[in-house]
């Protein structure tokens, strides 16, 4: 039996299933681009994923790191990758190497340092950006972007025989063109994403708004989380098709959240935005 009962959200082909609760558990994954964003408690359901993308080290994003590794080992599968903030690594190399005494067995593990501005390759045209956030020293969020060639306009109404001819004589045909897929914000106050043109566009945002009411505005300042204010001005200088909210305080009921989101966002803004933990099906 699965260890957790996980939200699911499909848009189009991309499935998105997880997890994602303030201080309990945060863990979004993407099976079909190979990628999980943070670990949480790491449920059974994302093991296979190849690449987690740790975006900080909170022990609700990050508990998980040493069960998924060994897991792995434990079913055949190949080394997991983690990719996390550099500062981290030292301490997530400690907590492999303690567990790797405490259970007896070696725990392969793939660790890759990152920074803001890095990119890292997760299939042959899918690439992991990387770009600062502002909740602990080092946090970050992730960027996928898929990196294509398209026929350049001029070529585009010729055969096939015509462009294996150009093709063979050297001629560019076509050019790199960029498609940001998914942005996942992680934990993080407001700063104003707007400035980065790869999130603006990005086709899914994932981001957290932690808090809702009023009188959480001082909390969402103490824990370096966004509060719905905030979040309904960063909204409105995006331009995503779609908006997952995570990381959902337990302090307000999920009726009353969903009420505020409402009453909070414009009509068109609020028809693009999902809850993700509204998405939960009962076993
Ligand atoms: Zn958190
Ligand atoms: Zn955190």
């Amino acid at each position: 039996m699965a260890s957790h009962n996980l939200a699911q959200i499909k848009i189009d082909d991309l499935e998105i299933i997880g997890y994602s609760v303030a201080g309990e558990e945060t863990v979004v994954a993407m099976p079909q681009l190979d990628v999980c964003f943070d670990v949480g408690k790491a449920p059974d359901q994302i093991i296979s994923i190849n690449h987690i993308l740790l975006t900080h080290g909170h022990m609700d994003h990050a508990a998980g790191i040493a069960y998924y590794l060994s897991q792995r080992n434990f079913c055949g599968q190949s080394a997991g990758t983690i990719l996390a903030p550099k500062n981290l690594l030292g301490s997530i190399r400690d907590v492999i190497d303690a567990w790797t005494r405490l259970d007896g067995n070696q725990i392969p593990a793939n660790l890759v340092g990152v920074k803001a501005g890095d990119e890292y390759q997760i299939k042959p045209n899918l690439f992991a950006r990387v770009f600062p956030t502002k909740h602990t020293k080092g946090s970050v969020g992730y960027t996928v972007v898929e990196r294509r060639k398209k026929l350049k306009p001029e070529y585009t109404k010729l055969g096939g025989p015509q462009i294996v001819e150009l093709k063979k004589q050297g001629v560019e045909i076509d050019y790199p063109l960029e498609i940001p897929i998914v942005t996942y914000l992680g934990d993080t106050q407001y700063v104003d994403f707007s400035q980065l043109e790869y999130i603006v566009n990005s086709k899914i945002l994932i981001a957290e708004c932690t808090f809702y009411e009023g009188e959480h505005t001082t909390r969402a300042e103490a824990g370096k989380h966004m509060h719905i204010d905030e979040f309904a001005g960063l909204l409105d200088k995006l331009n995503n098709e779609h908006t997952i909210i995570t990381h959902t305080t337990q302090r307000t009921p999920m009726r009353e959240i969903r009420k505020i989101l409402k009453e909070s966002l414009p009509k068109d803004m609020y028809d693009k935005v999902v809850l993700f933990m509204d998405n939960r099906y009962r076993r």
